[in-house]
């Protein structure tokens, strides 16, 4: 069986458009396959890879909410979702996309109020509070103390497939263009290295990876994020 079918065994994947427009509350929904007690986990879902995030959340246990509209992430009834992914692919593309679907504001307040958050790679740069070298007109959420650097292990050419020793274990990861956090603030932990510089980090519920877990699914990080939402995870 393929990886994305031995995942797709184990779990839900809820897209929006899956999900009925009225109904059970956003937490009722996310009962199925995966279990009732399994946390959901909202993919965003603009641009980027999403499908191999949801494919290692469903590995884990989890169900999977890819969040395109501002509705996806939040209800009547307050957050659709337990924790968040925020994938790689072009930060400053997201930014903009993010503006246009009307996202960045409630996205930022969620994750702001301690919403458990991984970001990879672009996600890391949208967590951001500063951007060193930005795209024109590029912003970011601003809600991890951390200055970043884009593309600071060089271009597509020069993308790697990496182990590193991580505070949270041994990983094997995907460098694509990746950033680098050049700055970290008083209240962020440092939980991994690349040749001395600084490609993860920890504030809170938040973890900013400045690597590709998914691509060589490698579940320690979506492990740790799905612990800071209370989740129940396979040792
Ligand atoms: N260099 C990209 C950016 O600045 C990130 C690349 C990636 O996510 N793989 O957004």
């Amino acid at each position: 069986m393929s990886p994305a079918g031995r995942a797709a065994s184990k779990g839900t994947i809820w897209t929006p458009d899956a999900l009925p427009a009225s109904g059970p509350s956003g937490r009722d929904r996310a009962a199925g396959p995966a279990g009732p007690g399994a946390p959901r986990v909202g993919v965003l879902a603009l641009q980027g890879g999403v499908r191999e995030h949801a494919e290692v959340l469903l590995g884990l246990g989890a169900s999977v909410a890819y969040l395109r509209r501002p509705e996806d992430l939040v209800g009547p009834d307050g957050l659709r979702v337990d924790a968040l992914v925020l994938p790689g692919g072009e930060s400053s593309t997201i930014d903009r996309l993010l503006r246009m679907f009307g996202l960045f504001e409630p996205l930022r307040d969620a994750v702001a109020a301690g919403l458990p958050t991984l970001g990879t790679c672009a996600g890391l740069v949208l967590l951001a509070r500063t951007v060193l070298d930005p795209a024109p007109g590029q912003r970011s959420l601003g809600v991890l103390d951390v200055d970043v650097r884009r593309n600071a292990f060089g271009s597509q050419v020069d993308s790697a497939e990496v182990a590193l020793d991580t505070t949270l274990g041994p990983a094997r990861v995907a460098f694509i263009r990746a950033p680098r956090v050049e700055r970290v603030g008083a209240g962020v932990e440092v939980v991994a290295r690349r040749d001395g510089g600084i490609v993860g980090v920890r504030q809170g519920a938040m973890l900013g990876v400045a690597f590709h877990p998914e691509l060589t699914g490698e579940p320690l990080f979506h492990a740790a994020l799905l612990r800071a939402g209370g989740g129940r995870v396979p040792a």
